[in-house]
């Protein structure tokens, strides 16, 4: 779990890891080992350990990789511009302190400088002798998030298409809920034989319908949305739908995961108002079209 991330080791030639949240302690053996490293995505829980290999090529996609040399950039894909708005009140605390490191992440959250060396495209392969790997464009949990898959050996690694009992999680700026349901359909149609996700167990074919498993997933925020499409039959204020228990979810509630929520809830808003399912009246209520 945060601030760790599951890596993939690919000991071929050349050898490829793909994330580096794992902790000092999970890299101990492979430090020397790693020729390239490929990065899912720009959080910080799957890029903290970066330092732990100096001498590997490093690469990330091109929609994110203005954000790992540009602390402005990084900043934007946040969202924090809209705290005060969402929360009623400015943000006090950084998630750095609110949040206490473990020994063997060598870093505390925020950005992160890396110099890259390859930039990552979908479709794009990488051939380590007897695997190759395939970027996938997987959008939506931010908009640079890629999967790989594995294709002699059968094995997708979704990144943070993570399969977590809470629903996906799509809470920055630079997250989309149509971009983050097409990636999980397009995951869904691999059929692999494991799916390796970022912050849960190995998932085996012969073990767990793993499309079925992706679908669950995402309707996790599909009845969400069907929640709020619900207790819109009134006009409700944005506070209003807020404070409803089907929208806070996590079992830790924290300001920032209240935040996380409530970005969540406006993309889903705005969605079904383009969808012409709801309307934003002038008083700043929601309430369904009829
Ligand atoms: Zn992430």
């Amino acid at each position: 779990m945060f601030p760790y991330c599951n890596s993939v080791f690919i000991n071929g030639d050349p050898s490829v890891l793909i994330d580096v949240g794992s902790g000092g302690r999970a890299y101990h053996q492979l430090r020397k080992q790693v020729d390239i490293v490929l990065l899912s995505h720009n959080h910080f829980d799957h890029i903290n350990g970066i330092s732990f290999f100096p001498n590997a090529q490093v690469w990330a996609s091109r929609e994110e990789a203005p954000g790992y040399q540009d602390a402005s950039v990084y900043a934007s894909y946040n969202g924090y511009q809209h705290w005060e708005k969402l929360m009623g009140q400015p943000r006090k605390q950084r998630l750095a302190q609110t949040t206490v490191m473990p020994d063997d992440i060598p870093v505390q959250p925020g950005f992160i400088p890396i110099d890259l060396d390859g930039i990552i495209d979908d479709g794009l392969k990488w051939d380590t002798g007897k695997e190759q790997i395939i970027a996938l464009h997987t959008p939506g949990h931010s908009h640079g998030h890629y999967s790989f898959w594995l294709e002699s050996s059968g094995i997708l690694f979704s990144g943070d298409i993570d399969l977590s009992p809470y629903g996906p999680w799509y809470g920055a700026e630079n997250s989309d809920f149509d971009q983050l349901e097409a990636s999980v359909r397009k995951l869904e149609q691999i059929d692999p034989a494991v799916l390796i996700t970022s912050h849960r167990r190995m998932f085996k074919r012969e073990e767990a319908d793993i499309p079925q498993l992706l679908r669950d997933y995402l309707d996790i925020a599909l009845q969400k949305e069907h929640h709020v499409l619900e207790y819109l039959e009134k006009p409700r204020t944005f506070a209003d739908i807020a404070d409803q228990p089907f929208i806070s979810t996590y079992p830790t509630q924290t300001e920032h995961t209240k935040f996380w929520s409530r970005m969540m809830l406006l993309k889903h808003l705005k969605r079904l108002k383009a969808q012409g399912l709801i309307v934003e009246g002038e008083e700043g209520h929601w309430y369904r079209y009829r």
